[in-house]
């Protein structure tokens, strides 16, 4: 049986039971993740509409570590980057560093000119590949600061991407990307952004048969910025690549009951991602909700001098 998923509120309202102490910024970033997770079931609708689908992926160019969206120009992205500007704009111009860049956040992604359009898709896949060069570029143009139309934009075109491999994901039993374990990177088999958040899996029942089909514990990567998971080595850097016994280790808080949440990070490269441990929490927690809501170990990582594997928006500025 499935395990139920929480939604963004779910998870975060857990949270703040656990650490009431974060209630603040959780509930101040909540409306923002709840409207993205929102758009998703609407922009994979639209996306379906329109055509627009990833790339076929071939096992070759998996196994040799090429991204489904690798070299992908974006081409006709425009109207589902428009369709979550339009809902995501009014909640992130309430935040004082994007307030001064309203006028042009507006101007640049709500026309609907051939030349925007094809700003937009730029910056799509400036966003993808994280270019910061392409970034500073198109700020210049819009005339925003570089790295608050990072922050923005990362927060619009991810329910995009996320929409574009929820299509992936449910058109077949396998993500294409697990077949055959042709996936061997730390980077995303998608969009190719180094991943967010960790995940271990909880033991599987069979339900015909009621027998475990699987222990559990098997390791997976998450992406915040496409929303796809893949399986990973347990003891191999996402990072750097490294692997070996003694080059990952576990940071967690010892006294009160964890939650299944931990930092797992590299001896070698100093690079962290946090993580969570499935057979230990009673839901699946929405995993983007959840890497906000431990930001509690991000701040005892950053104490130690470690960097996140993927900085994401509450530890950008
Ligand atoms: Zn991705
Ligand atoms: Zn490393």
């Amino acid at each position: 049986m499935a395990a139920t998923r929480q939604t963004v509120a779910q998870t975060l309202e857990e949270v703040i039971t656990w650490r009431p102490v974060l209630a603040p910024v959780l509930r101040s970033f909540e409306p923002l993740l709840t409207a993205q997770e929102e758009l998703v079931g609407e922009l994979a609708e639209n996306l379906k509409k329109q055509g627009v689908k990833l790339p076929q992926s071939q096992a070759e160019r998996m196994e040799q570590g090429v991204s489904l969206l690798a070299d992908a120009t974006f081409a006709g992205f425009a109207p589902a980057v428009r369709t979550s500007a339009e809902k995501l704009l009014p909640l992130l111009c309430r935040m004082d560093a994007v307030v001064p860049y309203k006028a042009a956040f507006t101007d640049f992604f709500l026309k609907s000119d051939k030349t925007e359009a094809q700003k937009i898709e730029e910056l799509v896949a400036a966003v993808v590949s994280g270019n910061k060069k392409e970034i500073e570029g198109l700020a210049e143009k819009i005339g925003v600061d570089p790295l608050v139309l990072h922050f923005a934009a990362g927060f619009v075109v991810a329910p995009v991407l996320h929409a574009l491999t929820v299509l992936v994901a449910s058109a077949g039993d396998e993500a294409p990307w697990e077949v055959g374990d042709v996936w061997r990177q730390g980077y995303c088999p998608v969009c190719g952004a180094l991943p967010t958040m960790g995940w271990m899996d909880k033991p599987s029942i069979d339900e015909k048969n009621a027998f475990l089909a699987g222990g559990g514990g098997k390791k997976h990567l998450h992406c915040g910025t496409c929303g796809a998971d893949w399986k990973f080595r347990r003891g191999a850097c996402p990072a750097c690549g490294e692997e070996g016994s003694g080059v990952m280790e576990l940071l967690r808080e010892s006294g009160k009951a964890a939650h299944g949440e931990r930092l797992d990070w590299c001896t070698k490269c100093k690079s962290y991602c946090p993580g969570v441990d499935l057979r230990e929490r009673e839901f699946v927690p929405n995993l983007d909700a959840l890497a906000l809501g431990m930001m509690h170990l991000d701040m005892v990582a950053a104490r130690r001098k470690l960097k996140p594997v993927k900085p994401s928006f509450w530890n950008m500025f």
